[in-house]
């Protein structure tokens, strides 16, 4: 069975913009896997305690025979392969971020993935490519993309 997937792609060290097209290029070569669409680039402001770099941040829609777990596994492969240092700290500089936003229609609760991303309804960089590679998108709750995108302000995001 195909799972159509929606992930979210962020960087904010070590020229994010090649950091993100080298990730993409990584993810045509996942197993079972094709990349169908990939958004236009964003930049955005970091979000979080402290100071840090802006990121750009972009979505992509996948095809895959892989279950969430295997893909998840493959997504942080990439992520490491790229020099994503992983420390107790959340919210710290990457060079790689991958989230799986949306698999499915399916809600995914496990101790390493919560599907849809607990966080994407807040975040204008996430919502935005969404919404640029699927205008008519929804979450398996029903809430759609365009409602929560249009009630968030559009400071601290871009067009790259
Ligand atoms: P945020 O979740 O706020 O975007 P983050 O992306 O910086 O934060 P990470 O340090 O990259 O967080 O990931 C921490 C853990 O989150 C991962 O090890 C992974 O197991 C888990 N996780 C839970 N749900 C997801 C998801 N939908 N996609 C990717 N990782 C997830
Ligand atoms: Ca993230
Ligand atoms: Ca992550």
């Amino acid at each position: 069975m195909t799972h159509q997937v929606y992930i979210g792609l962020g960087s904010n060290l070590q020229n994010p913009q090649q950091q993100l097209q080298h990730a993409i290029d990584r993810i045509r070569e996942i197993p079972a896997t094709s990349v169908i669409l990939v958004s236009p680039f964003y930049g955005s402001t970091a979000v979080g305690p402290g100071q840090q770099p802006d990121y750009v941040n972009a979505a992509a829609l996948l095809a895959t025979q892989l279950q969430a777990h295997p893909l998840l596994d493959q997504l942080q492969a990439i992520e490491q392969q790229q020099g994503r240092k992983r420390g107790p700290q959340q919210w710290v500089p990457r060079t790689l971020d991958l989230d799986i936003l949306l698999f499915n229609n399916e809600q995914i609760t496990s101790e390493r993935l919560q599907i849809p991303h607990p966080h994407m309804t807040e975040r204008n960089f996430v919502l935005q490519p969404l919404h640029d590679l699927n205008p008519d998108l929804a979450l398996p709750d029903g809430r759609s993309v365009q409602d929560l995108l249009s009630k968030l302000d559009r400071q601290g995001l871009w067009a790259l």
